[in-house]
């Protein structure tokens, strides 16, 4: 198949004019290494129409958007397609209410979809970073400056976020969660999904660290105000302005939706020429992710 390339918007428009460029694009990927019926597993079909397939033995139809984050758009797949470029290259993200605009749906519908999308940029914990890692807590909504301790009562919402830094102290990749609270049984599982047992960790003096560098390659330093974490801070503070003027209000689920986005933008600003392509082989992988759960949670 012919992986898309680039971030060329009339590039994008020529690859995918019709529905049915979208559809052959995601049957591509669905049945890369071959057909198994998802009904009877058999690996014999014939082609349907819109680059579907019907199991040989079984009859069982299944359409190229089947079982992925594409099905029941009732948009159309063009749209879909638009909104993931849109969504994968754009270096500042984009509101529901701009992508209703812009692609002629109604914000509600631009959001849930959205929703799906940011699922698929979440991380399957296959790659933790390692080598020298920041990794600190904060707060959405409130001030992180200045603070001694933490308070555990705050009904403010509370993140973690790690990142790995180049040995010039930039940062090449990061990750960020919610978290209940401030506890080390909070702040571990950044740990357990993102950070490798070997990376050198450093951390402020917070004490909520010290029962999990037990496990893990710790080193507590004074903060000085950020001063010591400035490349993590720099992450901190664009996360929080980010969130602050594209989304009014994040329900607190939602909330590691949006750092999924955010994320996966950073961690892939080295491979941008194929991040379309990445982001679209996720939606085909990923579960289906229903209205239903997305709203309720
Ligand atoms: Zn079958």
């Amino acid at each position: 198949m012919n992986i898309f390339k680039g971030q060329n918007l009339l590039e994008f428009a020529e690859a995918f004019k019709t529905d049915d460029d979208c559809k052959k694009y995601l049957a591509d990927i669905k049945w890369k290494n071959g057909y198994s019926c998802t009904k009877c597993s058999h690996s014999a079909s014939q082609n349907r129409k819109s680059f579907g397939r019907i199991c040989n033995v079984c009859a069982h139809i299944e359409s190229a958007t089947a079982n992925t984050l594409f099905h029941k758009v009732k948009f159309g797949v063009r749209k879909a397609f638009f909104i993931c470029f849109e969504m994968a290259t754009s270096t500042k993200s984009l509101s529901a209410s701009y992508m209703a605009v812009r692609y002629g749906v109604t914000e509600k519908t631009a959001r849930l979809f959205m929703l799906k999308v940011r699922e698929a940029m979440s991380s399957n914990e296959n790659n933790p970073i390692d080598g020298i890692v920041h990794v600190d807590e904060f707060v959405l909504g409130g001030k992180e400056q200045g603070r001694i301790g933490r308070s555990y009562k705050s009904n403010k919402k509370k993140a973690i976020t790690a990142v790995e830094l180049t040995k010039e102290g930039r940062v090449k990749r990061m990750y960020a969660m919610r978290i209940e609270d401030f506890s080390a049984r909070s702040l571990q599982y950044m740990f357990i999904k993102h950070i490798s047992r070997d990376a050198q960790i450093t951390t402020d003096k917070w004490k909520g660290y010290r029962p999990i560098s037990k496990a893990y390659n710790i080193n507590q330093i004074e903060s000085n105000n950020g001063l010591n974490f400035k490349a993590l801070h720099t992450m901190i503070h664009q996360i929080k302005s980010w969130i602050r003027t594209t989304y009014s209000c994040v329900s607190d689920f939602n909330i590691n939706r949006y750092f999924n986005e955010f994320c996966f933008r950073i961690n892939r600003s080295q491979s941008k020429s194929t991040i379309f392509n990445n982001l679209i082989t996720r939606m085909v992988k990923a579960e289906p992710v229903y209205q239903k759960q997305i709203i309720s949670n």
